[in-house]
C-alpha cells in the first residue's frame, strides 16, 4: 500500500514509531511517498496538540491513522484518544502514551480502545502493530446509497415493521444500551461533521442499530444513521427500506418514496443484509455496543460498514448451533443479535448485556 506521512513535526515517540513501523511496512512491499501524494491509500497523520490538524481525504478508499504522542498518561485514554481521533477526523488513532517507552493504544471510531501489548523486542512488536493495522486499511466500505424512487405511500404507510423497530428503539434507549458517550455533533463544527458524515456515514448521535425484515421477500427496514434510535421518526425517512446492495459499485439500494426523502441507511446495512440473504430464518436484527460474556466473537476490529466486517460477522453467525437465534461479539465493538422476530431479540437480551465492551 501506498503511504504518506503528513502533519506536524514528530515528537519524539512519533519518531520513535515511525522508526518502528516503516521498516515493517516496507519489507512487506508498502511504498512511502508515492510520486503522487493523492495516489497514497494510507496516510500517517502526525498530531499535536487538544486541536490537532485533520487530513481531508478526497476518497473513502483512503485510510488515515492518526498518531498522537502524550508523555502523561491521561486519566481515561479513551476519553482523551476519542476526541483527538474525531478532530483529527481519521478512521483510527494510534496514541503513544507515557515516556520513554510508550504503551501503544488504538481508538477507534466505534468507540474501542485497545492496547497492543509491549513484546520481546520492537520488531516483534511492530510486526504486531502492523498486522493490526494492515487488515483496517485494507478494508472496504460499502456505506453510499442508492435511492429507488419506486416505495408508494400506501406500501410504505401499511408495513407495520417500522413501528415495531421504533418501539425496538426505544426499548434499548430505556435499557441504557444506546450510549453516546462522545457525540461527534457536539465535537466536531458543522463543516467537519458533514465531512465524517460523507467519509464514514456515521452521524454519531447514538450507536447501535436495529432491523426488521418487510413483508417484501429479500427486504429489510433498518434504521438511519445520525438519528436518535430511541425516538424514531416516520417509515422511509427515519427508518428506511433496503432492497439489496452492489458489491461492485459499493452501493446499497434503498426504496424511497416520492413524499418522504430516506435519510443515509446505517452504516452497518451490509453487515444486516448479508445474514438476511444467508438466513431465512432470522427476521430481526440488533447491533448494540454493549457485550455479553461467553459469546463467540470476531477476531479483527474491522471498521463500520467495510465488507470485511460484514463477512466476519456473517461467518460466526454460521458457525453458532442456530443462526437465527445468534449473539454475535464484533471485538472491541459491540454485539449483533439475530431473531426470529425483534421480540425474541429483546427476551433473549434483557439484563443480559454489559454496557461496557471489554478489551480484548
Ligand atoms: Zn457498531
Amino acid at each position: 500500500m501506498d503511504t504518506v506521512v503528513v502533519g506536524e513535526r514528530p515528537g519524539s515517540l512519533q519518531r520513535w514509531f515511525l522508526r518502528g513501523l516503516k521498516p515493517v511496512m516496507v519489507a512487506r512491499g508498502c511504498r512511502f511517498d508515492p510520486p503522487s501524494p493523492d495516489a497514497a491509500g494510507l496516510v500517517l497523520n502526525l498530531i499535536t496538540g487538544p486541536r490537532p490538524r485533520s487530513f481531508r481525504r478526497q476518497s473513502k478508499a483512503v485510510f488515515v491513522v492518526a498518531i498522537a504522542e502524550t508523555s502523561e498518561p491521561p486519566s481515561n485514554i479513551l476519553k482523551t484518544g476519542y476526541l483527538l481521533l474525531a478532530r483529527a477526523i481519521a478512521n483510527v488513532l494510534v496514541f503513544l502514551v507515557g515516556a520513554p517507552t510508550p504503551r501503544v493504544y488504538f481508538i477507534t471510531l466505534e468507540g474501542g480502545c485497545y492496547e497492543i501489548a509491549p513484546d520481546t523486542s520492537d520488531e516483534a512488536f511492530f510486526e504486531r502493530v502492523f498486522a493490526e493495522l494492515a487488515p483496517l486499511v485494507n478494508s472496504t466500505l460499502i456505506i453510499d446509497n442508492e435511492v429507488v424512487d419506486d416505495l408508494p405511500d400506501a406500501e410504505r404507510l401499511a408495513d407495520t415493521i417500522p413501528s415495531q423497530i421504533r418501539a425496538a428503539g426505544a426499548r434499548l434507549d430505556r435499557m441504557g444500551l444506546l450510549p453516546s458517550p462522545f457525540p461527534l455533533d457536539e465535537l466536531l463544527p458543522p463543516d467537519d461533521l458533514r465531512h465524517v458524515r460523507l467519509m464514514f456515514g456515521i452521524g454519531g448521535v447514538s450507536y447501535g442499530n436495529v432491523s426488521a425484515r418487510s413483508t417484501n421477500p429479500g427486504q429489510f427496514w433498518i434504521t438511519a444513521t445520525g438519528v436518535d434510535k430511541g425516538h424514531l421518526g416516520e417509515a422511509g425517512r427515519d427508518i428506511v427500506l433496503v432492497r439489496g446492495y452492489d458489491l461492485e459499485r459499493r452501493v446499497v439500494i434503498l426504496r424511497g418514496s416520492p413524499t418522504v426523502r430516506p435519510r443515509h441507511a446505517s452504516v452497518d446495512t451490509i453487515e444486516h443484509a448479508l445474514i438476511y440473504q444467508e438466513h431465512a430464518g432470522v427476521g430481526a436484527i440488533v447491533h448494540v455496543h454493549s457485550w455479553m460474556a461467553g459469546v463467540p466473537a470476531t477476531r479483527i476490529n474491522y471498521p463500520c460498514g467495510t465488507y470485511q466486517l460484514a463477512c466476519a460477522v456473517s461467518e460466526v453467525v454460521r458457525r453458532v448451533p442456530d443462526p437465527t437465534r445468534a449473539v454475535v461479539g464484533l471485538i472491541n465493538h459491540g454485539v449483533t443479535v439475530t431473531g426470529p422476530n425483534l421480540e425474541d431479540i429483546f427476551e433473549r437480551i434483557d439484563g443480559k448485556l454489559l454496557p461496557t465492551v471489554p478489551p480484548m
